[in-house]
């Protein structure tokens, strides 16, 4: 069955109340779910896996993960005090490929070796902060994987944020706190 809606995803512009990246100025988000992540993504995937089944969306996922990494690269030299990027592979990979440990490894080295390469892009002072809101645990089936109540933080400060979980999205999250000259 097939409805003349198209899903529209949660942004900015459905918030009554304002986002840290609209308080801290300059701030960038790069498509960053639940604020400004474009709406075709969601549904070229549907498409795909309405046609072409589960593998077409994982190839799908590792292509618009590849666009998210040249969009966040083509903005992280400009002007900012706060920088936001959000990839979801990990979140897609575990939902899809929970049991299929070659496939969690190559995701997991895959984001390992970008937050290195985006920790050596910013500036030397910036406090980078990598949260994922929640992990994955395995389904009744024994090959998907669904959201856990467990989640992952690193920063590089000796900081105790007092993170508590919500239901959302895996992300990364980087902000930049120092040369470029925030308010304290
Ligand atoms: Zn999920």
């Amino acid at each position: 069955m097939r409805l003349g809606v198209k899903p529209k995803s949660v942004t900015r512009e459905d918030y009554l109340y304002s986002t840290l990246f609209d308080m801290v100025k300059p701030s960038i988000a790069v498509w960053f779910k639940c604020y400004n992540e474009p709406d075709w993504i969601y549904q070229v995937r549907t498409e795909a896996g309405l046609k072409n089944g589960i593998k077409a969306v994982d190839k799908l996922t590792w292509e618009i993960h590849e666009m998210r990494k040249k969009e966040v690269m083509k903005h992280i030299s400009n002007e900012w005090v706060l920088f936001g990027a959000y990839f979801e592979i990990a979140d897609w990979i575990g939902h899809t490929l929970y049991s299929d440990v070659d496939g969690l490894m190559r995701t997991y080295f895959e984001l390992d070796k970008l937050a290195r390469e985006l920790k050596r892009m910013v500036p030397k002072d910036t406090l980078f902060l990598i949260i994922s809101d929640h992990g994955m645990q395995p389904n009744e089936d024994g090959i998907t994987g669904d959201h856990s109540d467990r989640a992952f933080w690193s920063i590089n400060a000796d900081l105790n944020p007092g993170f508590r979980g919500y239901n959302g999205c895996t992300l990364f999250y980087i902000g930049n706190v120092g040369t470029k000259g925030i308010e304290r």
